[in-house]
């Protein structure tokens, strides 16, 4: 069974769970409610949803998912999350190749322009940017008529290539939550969802980490902002039994030559008598 779509409010307690599941609800947080109606609905109970009208602090939700078109008619049902609460970023592979990334930046902005409040790393089964190696990419680029020498030398490093989904998700929401331009009260969590079947894993909890995070940003972080240009370049030392490149010997710049002089004219008074002497 592919499940594809989470009831979505409704309001009332399934019976079954009664009062109590009720009193559970009211403190879970809203991707533990999702994570838990999806398991129930995977389990096959019909009624199975997220009340978000009891979320509504926590809405809009942003997520990065893959490019892979079979997510299309999961999401955002399978996280029983209406349309208009879903800030939908997707890339292949849902990958994060840094904290300043250009998709952490939409990220970013999907948080202060969007009003997104929690974030989602949702990884899937059967990535097919998982599943494809360096050589079967390098072939691809050729029929579309990019040839190696063009690409750059690490692809892995350059498109943030991975063998496992699990680990693509822990290492995107590493990057996304150590990110200076990501508040520290937005939780980044970190899923997997089974793209036959809809069910969703919890890889990251992102209230967990926001727990234990420490709240300040880190001066290390703002210095990144400030872009390679701005850091002194490294310090390289000199391979054993090679000379050391000589420092150029620093030489004090001259000091400022003093103002002019103005010419001293000479008195004419000694020369030329006043009219009124002659
Ligand atoms: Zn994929």
């Amino acid at each position: 069974m592919t499940l594809t779509a989470l009831r979505i409010d409704g309001g009332q307690v399934p019976s079954q769970y009664g009062a109590r599941a009720a009193r559970q609800e009211e403190i879970m947080r809203l991707f533990e409610a999702i994570i838990e109606a999806n398991q129930r609905a995977a389990r096959g109970d019909t009624r199975a949803g997220v009340h978000v009208s009891e979320f509504a602090a926590s809405l809009p939700v942003v997520a990065l998912t893959c490019i892979d078109p079979r997510l299309n008619k999961l999401m955002p049902g399978v996280l029983g999350v209406p349309e208009e609460q879903f800030i939908w970023l997707r890339n292949a592979g849902n990958i994060i190749t840094g904290s300043l990334s250009s998709t952490t930046r939409s990220l970013s902005l999907a948080c202060a322009i969007k009003g997104g409040k929690e974030i989602a790393i949702i990884g899937h089964t059967d990535c097919k940017v998982c599943h494809t190696s360096v050589s079967d990419l390098v072939d691809r680029f050729r029929t579309l008529g990019v040839e190696r020498a063009r690409l750059p030398d690490n692809l892995v490093e350059y498109f943030g290539l991975f063998a496992s989904e699990r680990q693509n998700v822990i290492k995107a929401v590493d990057f996304v939550r150590n990110s200076p331009l990501i508040g520290p009260k937005v939780p980044v969590h970190g899923l997997l969802v089974d793209i036959t079947t809809g069910k969703l894993e919890w890889v990251v909890n992102g209230y967990q980490s926001l727990a234990s995070a420490v709240p300040s940003v880190q001066p290390a972080a703002r210095l990144n902002i400030e872009g390679p240009q701005l850091t002194k370049p490294a310090q390289i030392a000199p391979e054993a039994g090679e000379e050391p490149v000589p420092k150029p010997k620093i030489v004090p710049p001259p000091a400022p030559a003093p103002p002019p002089v103005p010419p001293v004219l000479p008195k004419r008074r000694a020369q030329t008598r006043a009219p009124w002497e002659r």
